[in-house]
This record gives structure tokens, sequence and C-alpha cells, in this order.
């Protein structure tokens, strides 16, 4: 998505409409500072806000993702573009959130350790020993758990069986024995268990 085409869209149909950015932005309930965010091209209105942006613009939502409005001629293949940019977009976040993943959890195993290596060889009183060893294990569950948060909802899982692709629950994630990013899981389509590979894209 073009979004310095988009942020001149709405600037030029905000002022077909006679309203200042204060205006539009009383009219949304948010800031002028993000209207003129948008119209800069430095981010996108978020998607809750989008239909009743349109709405005031008096222009589709498709309009807006394309910077124009879309004749009919060209309807399709610029939502078919709009289509094909939110599912690169939904890709491109989701192998972040894995990498963050792997970060996540090293960083957490770090500090684990380190903790525990401070509590084993500096002197100090055994209440402070057992809080650190205690704020470790804390802070490395809580690691574990939001590591696992972003591998249950990026991207998502195949069964090898019938090849359905789906997102699991957290606690289906949580509780499968898993190699690397492979769990053991019970497939929601053909209900058989079986070593579930984490794929990007849905097909
Ligand atoms: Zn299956």
């Amino acid at each position: 998505m073009d979004q310095i085409k988009i942020g001149k869209f709405i600037a030029e149909r905000r002022k077909k409409l006679n309203l200042t950015q204060m205006q539009l932005a009383e009219k949304l309930n948010i800031t002028d500072r993000a209207i003129s965010k948008w119209e800069t091209g430095k981010s996108l209105p978020d998607s809750s806000i989008m239909p009743e942006l349109c709405g005031i613009l008096q222009i589709t939502i498709n309009d807006l993702l394309s910077g124009e409005v879309v004749t009919l001629d060209n309807y399709n293949k610029e939502l078919e573009n709009n289509l094909l940019e939110t599912i690169k977009q939904k890709e491109l976040s989701d192998k972040r959130l894995l990498s963050a993943e792997v970060l996540i959890g090293i960083t957490a195993t770090v500090i684990l350790f380190v903790l525990i290596l401070l509590a084993a060889v500096v002197q100090m009183s055994n209440g402070l020993r057992i809080t650190l060893i205690v704020l470790g294990f804390v802070l490395f569950l809580a690691g574990c758990f939001y590591a696992l948060r972003m591998e249950q909802v990026a991207g998502y899982y195949i069964c090898k069986g019938c090849g359905h692709r789906y997102v699991p629950t957290y606690k289906a994630v949580a509780m499968a024995p898993h190699m690397g990013r492979t769990r053991y899981m019970h497939c929601p389509q053909c209900e058989k268990k079986s070593w579930q590979k984490k794929v990007l894209s849905k097909d």
C-alpha cells in the first residue's frame, strides 16, 4: 500500500468537503495530529476507524486503500492488489512475531541463568538469594508465555495428514510436545494427531 498516495488522497477529499484537519479529527474523536500523520504518509488510519473515515470522506474502503476513487473499470484489479497487499503485510508481521519469539525465549533463558548464577556465587543474605531465584523463574515463565502466544497467533499450523491449515488455541499449543516449532497436535479437520508444521501462508 502506498502510504504517501493514501495520505494525499485523504487530504484531497477532506479539502473538497471544506473540512479542516481539526474538524475531521473532531468528527472521528481523535487528535488532529493523527490526521496530519496520515496525510503526510507517516501512518495509516487504524482499520477500526476506516469505515467511519470513509463514510465522512464519501469514499469506499477500497478507494481509501487504493489512494484514489476506483472506477468500475479497474475495480477488480485494485481490489485484488489490496487483498494481496494485506496478505503480504500479515505474512511480514507474522515473520517478525516469530523472530521476536526466538529473541524473547533466549532473553528469558539468559536472565534465568544470570540470576541463578548470581544467587549461587555472590555473597548475600538467604532472603535475597531466594528472591533472585524466584524472580528468575517468574521472568522466565512470563517470557515463555509471551513467546508461545506469539507462536500461536503468527501464521498457521499445517496438518501432515489432510493438509488443513489452522490457528490452534493457546492451550493446544502450550500442551503439545514440540520439536522446534513443529508440534504434535490434534488436527481440527481430520481429528488425527500428528506432527504439524508452522507455515506463514494460508495456502
Ligand atoms: Zn488433518
